[in-house]
């Protein structure tokens, strides 16, 4: 068992700040099932280690493909409650590198879909994604492509209004 679990490390050392639960079989993707370590976070309104936990909510995002198939990783995160009565009442804590506010994707498995479309835009970008086993719409390709830093080219104006409306929206 103990090899098992060895494994699981290995295969998802890019979730190492995570505590992974389980990983099942769903065919055509793979599931992992992981939550938040039990220690405390800082709360972001003032810093102060908070502990005392409110609820759970669960995030779910895609990570790197692994045996040619899609892998989603489903994470219970804690909100907690922060000490300091003049703060914020309670907060959802943020795992930087692994869950970023507002993405549906882990940062490796975006930083491989910028490597992807900042050679090959529109159709053939995501067609390749796709033979890799990444899902994506050219739409979602565009607004990484756009993300990413591109100083000699800036973003136009009409497409910048359509990616902030849709990064500001909250699930
Ligand atoms: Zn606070």
């Amino acid at each position: 068992m103990q090899k098992i679990n060895d494994l699981v490390e290995l295969v998802f050392s890019g979730l190492s700040p995570l505590v992974i639960e389980d990983v099942v079989d769903q065919g055509e993707l793979i599931e992992v099932r992981a939550r938040t370590p039990n220690g405390p976070a800082a709360c972001p309104g003032c810093g102060t280690q908070a502990m005392k936990v409110h609820g759970y909510q669960w995030r779910t995002v895609a990570d790197v493909p692994i045996d040619a198939r899609r892998v989603v990783v489903g994470v219970r995160v804690r909100r907690l409650v922060c000490p300091i009565r003049s703060c914020v009442q309670t907060f959802r804590e943020q795992l930087p590198g692994v869950l970023e506010r507002y993405q549906r994707r882990t940062p490796r498995l975006t930083s491989q879909i910028g490597a992807v479309v900042r050679e090959l835009a529109g159709r053939a970008g995501t067609r390749l994604l796709s033979a890799l086993g990444v899902l994506l719409s050219r739409h979602t390709a565009l607004r990484v492509l756009l993300r990413l830093a591109l100083p000699e080219r800036p973003v136009p104006r009409v497409l910048g209004v359509d990616d902030f409306a849709l990064r500001k929206r909250r699930s």
